[in-house]
């Protein structure tokens, strides 16, 4: 049993079973044994790649969808372009020299900012982006950032951000917690919360017992502190995870440990811990705010925005070799059968605010 493993036993010991998003809260961001305060997690070395260390090319298209934003609001200049869980930084750094070619005037005028819960991983983005066109601030949360219009997107956030679960009894739909077995380890229990059955998705009738219902009310409130100020004073988001666009029944909690799943309660903090993401319910959170939503498979967008045409200008200038790595990076952004379908992206936006990307 790791330390923060022997932390959580006490805590179940003293004050009762705790729910998957206590659980989920815990393994992320405990400041001493957290995986996102303590490790590492990108890359071949670390336990998973995400698409902007994948290839330059996703950041560079988003990029174009920021610009492409921005102009369709009217160029507001004050106004700041922000990323929200930024990893190491390297998705603000390729969309601020894309920017920076796009329209200059943007970075010498508008603001940059990241949102970083972790301290850690402020660190590594202050590195990332010591030499940037502009200058960048840091904030803990989205309330901090300047009043002024906001183009934010965010890469994998959603998925970090907890989630609970409710499970099938026979007496009906109960919250699932983490408790401990005789021998001291975790386990999940069914508790006694049981859960409003307006908030079930339309499946949930005819789910056999067992069956898990994920609920994210950290995630809706995380998308109404973003939407909120786009709403008031213009902006636009855009957000990539995988996730499905419709709600279901399912169990999708996963822990992943150098590139392979491991055991949700096995060694907590040690993996990344994630749920995938619902997008009908973070897009309501936008909606309830007046935005409108908009979304598409990472493959259809990227596509959508031109990432053929930007892979042939890049390969163009490197050798066969080069070549082959923009063709491999292509295929992992947006194959079928890699990041293409799994992931999904939603955009918000204010009415009559039209975005390039989406075919809805
Ligand atoms: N976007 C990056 C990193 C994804 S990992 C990439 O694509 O490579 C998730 C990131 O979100 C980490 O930087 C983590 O510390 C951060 N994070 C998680 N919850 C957050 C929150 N509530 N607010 C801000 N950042 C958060």
């Amino acid at each position: 049993m790791n330390a923060l493993a022997q932390r959580i036993a006490t805590l179940i010991e003293t004050s009762g079973a705790i729910s998957v998003a206590e659980y989920m809260a815990m393994c992320l961001f405990d400041p001493t044994d957290g995986y996102y305060t303590t490790r590492e997690p990108f890359g071949v070395k670390g336990d998973f790649t995400t698409a902007p260390e994948v290839s330059q090319m996703f950041g560079e298209l988003v990029a174009v969808w920021l610009f492409a934003a921005w102009r369709a609001s009217g160029n507001p200049l004050p106004c700041t372009f922000a990323e929200i869980g930024p990893g190491r930084g390297t998705l603000m750094k390729d969309i601020m020299r894309s920017l920076a070619r796009l329209d200059k005037r943007i970075v010498d005028e508008a603001s940059f900012a990241l949102v970083e819960a972790s301290p850690r991983l402020t660190r590594i983005q202050v590195e990332t982006l010591a030499d940037a066109p502009a200058v960048v601030s840091w904030h803990e949360t989205v309330e901090t950032l300047p009043p002024l219009p906001l183009f934010i997107v965010g890469n994998e956030l959603f998925d970090a951000i907890p989630i609970r679960q409710f499970v099938k009894m026979p007496e009906g739909w109960r919250e699932r917690l983490v408790a401990l077995d005789d021998d001291r380890k975790l386990r999940f229990v069914a508790g006694l919360n049981s859960l409003d059955p307006s908030l079930l998705p339309s499946d949930a009738a005819a789910a056999p017992e067992g069956a898990i219902v994920e609920l994210a009310p950290a995630r809706g409130a995380t998308m109404a502190s973003i939407a909120a100020p786009i709403a008031q004073r213009g902006g636009a988001g855009l957000f990539f995870d995988y996730g499905y666009l419709e709600p279901g029944i399912g169990d999708t909690l996963q822990a992943m440990r150098r590139h392979a799943y491991a055991d949700v309660l096995a060694e907590p903090g040690e993996a990344d811990l994630t749920a995938h993401v619902d997008f009908a319910g973070i897009a309501a959170s936008a909606q309830s705010h007046g935005l409108v939503a908009h979304t598409a498979t990472q493959g259809d967008f990227l596509l959508g925005m031109g990432l053929l045409e930007r892979a042939g200008a890049l390969g163009a200038g490197f050798d066969d070799a080069g070549r082959e790595r923009v063709r491999s990076e292509v295929e992992r952004l947006a194959g079928e059968d890699q990041m293409g379908r799994l992931f999904k992206v939603l955009a918000i936006v204010p009415r009559g605010v039209a975005v390039p990307g989406f075919s809805s």
